[in-house]
């Protein structure tokens, strides 16, 4: 199938033992067929161990105890690349960070948010983001109303004559509601959620009680990562608006986003005088993990 990809795409490579938050570390990660079938084919002492160390009725790598991949070595780097080679990751592996968005004859191929690595790129990415249609590609009546709604939606989020606060504000009311949230609420409706890291709870209940004035929204240094979050929210969560026409949902659920992480951006900016670029990431990185990995999460978020 025909893909493309955003502008900045190509600047990503996973930086392994470099990353503080490897996606190697807390998630179970199930092996495909194709995968598994070269696993069972591996007739060596790491075949062997590869197979030893997988479990269940959907076969996964049984996580250690600190809830490592029991192939994610000392210094951080993945054993089965080292004895097999990349071709021997299962596709989940092979694929993260990676998201796709399915057409009629084509797919949008992303980075997702929740590795630190593409989580830099994305936010600090000065140009704006683009993604050109393939060439030569029939799109269904539906698609091409899609792309042009969608369209219309980042000319709107990337006007840099108006400061991020204004297009949101008017992003906000050309879908009929205000850009205006209660934080305690979102919080708890964040708290009510399935969570992964008690990082993250201690984040929302610290939060409940700040006073967010959204300046943050006016402030220059913030105006390319406010952009390209809420871009990065539209291009990788719109798409579904195709089946169900909930257009007006997810774009509230972007600007929400936007709305959340820029409170804890704010809130850390109070507390420590200023707020560091890794630290955005790390924040950033953070939320997508807890809201964008889980479906259930997902669907509450948007429709709930
Ligand atoms: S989270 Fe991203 S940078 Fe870190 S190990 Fe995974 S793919 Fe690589």
């Amino acid at each position: 199938m025909t893909e493309v990809f955003p502008n900045y795409y190509n600047k990503f490579k996973c930086i392994a033992d470099k990353c503080a938050h490897s996606c190697c570390i807390g998630w179970e990660i199930d092996i495909d067929e194709s995968a598994m079938s070269k696993y069972r084919s591996l007739k060596t002492v790491f075949g062997d161990k590869i197979r030893k160390n997988i479990e269940g009725d959907v076969p996964h790598f049984a996580l250690q105890k600190d809830e490592r991949c029991p192939f994610l070595n000392e210094k951080g780097l993945c054993d089965i690349i080292i004895e097999c080679g990349e071709g021997y990751l299962c596709d989940i592996c092979a694929e993260h960070p990676r998201f796709r968005n399915f057409y009629s004859f084509f797919a949008e191929t992303g980075l997702g948010l929740c590795c630190e690595e593409a989580a830099r790129i994305i936010l600090f990415e000065e140009e704006r983001f683009s993604i050109a249609l393939p060439e030569n590609i029939e799109l269904s009546e539906d698609e091409k109303d899609f792309f042009i709604k969608r369209n219309d939606i980042f000319s709107l989020l990337q006007n840099r004559e108006k400061s991020i606060a204004e297009r949101f504000l008017e992003l906000a009311v050309k879908f009929g509601f205000e850009f205006k949230f209660s934080l305690e609420d979102i919080c708890n409706e964040y708290l009510s959620l399935e969570r992964l890291d008690d990082k993250w709870t201690e984040v929302l209940d610290k939060l409940k009680t700040f006073s967010f004035d959204g300046r943050i929204f006016e402030e220059n240094e913030f105006q390319i990562p406010f952009e390209q979050l809420a871009v990065y929210f539209t291009f990788r969560h719109l798409s579904d608006a195709l089946w169900d026409d909930s257009y007006g949902e997810r774009v509230k659920f972007a600007l929400k986003s936007c709305y959340l992480i820029g409170a804890i951006w704010s809130q850390y900016k109070c507390e420590h005088g200023d707020i560091e670029p890794a630290t955005m990431v790390d924040f950033a990185r953070m939320y997508s993990a807890e809201a964008e990995y889980s479906e259930d999460n997902l669907d509450e978020l948007i429709y709930g």
